[in-house]
């Protein structure tokens, strides 16, 4: 087994080898390194095609229309469209959004951009397991409401939020819902129109395809425009101008294609990883899972571990890439916002670790994962001694 162990899938997954070997193709033959968008020539014409491609594989994966798709940098880029685009371009009608505490960045800080320039926001609170209840979501929507922003799978905890109960809501209620997928396309199935979605936001590097490239998905009947972010040529439907990135676009639908034809023995593959390893773990007294534990995705378990300290706990688990709860390893210097917002303690909160899986998880990782962190706890407490409860 080679150290360390890898257990960030949740993070950044590797590139699948085709996807490798048509993305390698767009970057090295001539014929297909024009500009998609020259289409007075063949090989401008070629490389349209594979964008064109790529967008109808994307499409196919959530069930939506090929010409619903923009291409963006990544679920980022995507979620700032869909929360900034969709607010301005709907502020005529009202200037108030529905968002919760335990969404991605990427949601949260546009939520906060649109609150400094006068939108009011209501951020809902999940429960304890991390779910908004969708009763909570129809509480909160106002005569001047234009769009409720939620994450189908949190990427902390890895919980499923009910959206097609919350998506019914929106429909009654008319208002626009948008939907952060980067943690479940590929992992759970998406149907955009059984599921009543009007945008979502989907990442490439997720699920094996490459960094840099997502895309966002606009109902065409229901929303047919938001506002631009960027200003200049037309791509994109004049949404997201500039140069078509053949070969991040191509090696997208190339993943999600492969994501498509692998979706259901890929969830069971991780699943199985997941509770092996949550068996393993729970032997440990003072050990507890963060998030509900049934209504969450087969790719993660989140535990926080009691009676250790955040940093220690982590600086002890070299050989396993996992993601930590604690400050010292985020960009923003704070324990885990998302398990704050369950109410952990903020002890708690930083002595978390989130493991998540992928299609090269084995179960021999899992059971050095599981002896690796009674071993590394036992030391931990054993010259630092703090109650644990269960102990
Ligand atoms: C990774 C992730 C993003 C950001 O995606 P990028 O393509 O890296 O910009 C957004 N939302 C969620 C839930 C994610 O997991």
């Amino acid at each position: 087994m080679q150290l360390p162990v890898y257990f960030d899938y949740a993070a950044s997954t590797p590139v699948d080898p085709e996807v490798v070997g048509l993305m390698a193709d767009c970057l090295r033959r001539p014929e297909l390194a024009a500009n998609p968008a020259a289409l007075g020539h063949a090989a401008g014409r070629a490389a349209q095609a594979l964008v064109e491609a790529a967008r109808a594989q994307v499409a196919a994966l959530i069930n939506a229309q090929p010409d619903e798709i923009i291409f963006t940098s990544g679920a980022t880029e995507a979620d700032n469209l869909a929360v900034i685009g969709t607010a301005w371009f709907r502020q005529a009608r009202g200037r108030h959004l529905v968002t919760s505490l335990t969404e991605h960045k990427a949601v949260i800080e546009s939520c906060r951009h649109l609150a400094t320039q006068g939108w009011r926001i209501t951020w809902l609170r999940p429960d304890a397991e991390g779910l908004i209840a969708p009763a909570a979501v129809e509480a909160a929507l106002e005569p001047d409401t234009v769009l409720v922003s939620l994450m189908h799978v949190n990427n902390e905890t890895g919980v499923v939020h009910d959206i097609a109960a919350i998506a019914a809501i929106c429909r009654r209620h008319d208002v626009l819902l948008h939907v952060d997928a980067a943690q479940s396309a590929g992992r759970e199935r998406i149907d955009v129109r059984a599921g009543q979605i009007d945008l979502l936001s989907l990442s490439a590097h997720k699920i094996y395809g490459p960094k840099g490239v997502g895309a966002l998905f606009i109902d065409q009947e229901r929303v047919r425009r938001v506002s631009p972010l960027l200003f200049g040529g037309g791509q994109e439907r004049g949404l997201r101008p500039g140069t078509v990135a053949t070969h991040q676009v191509a090696g997208m639908g190339e993943a999600f294609r492969l994501a498509a034809q692998r979706l259901p023995d890929e969830a069971r593959h991780v699943t199985a990883l997941r509770d092996q390893l949550w068996s393993g773990l729970r032997q440990l007294p003072g050990i507890l899972l963060n998030g509900h534990a049934e209504r969450r995705s087969g790719h993660i378990l989140n535990v926080s571990i009691t009676g250790v300290e955040g940093e220690s706990l982590f600086y002890s688990l070299a050989d396993l890439c996992v993601a930590s709860g604690s400050a010292c390893t985020s960009l923003s210097n704070e324990a885990s916002y998302v398990l704050r917002a369950l109410g952990r303690p903020a002890a708690l909160a930083q002595s978390s670790i989130r493991f998540s899986f992928g299609r090269q998880s084995t179960a021999a990782e899992v059971d050095f994962a599981v002896e690796y962190v009674l071993r590394a706890v036992q030391h931990l407490r054993s010259f630092s001694p703090i109650d644990v409860p269960g102990a």
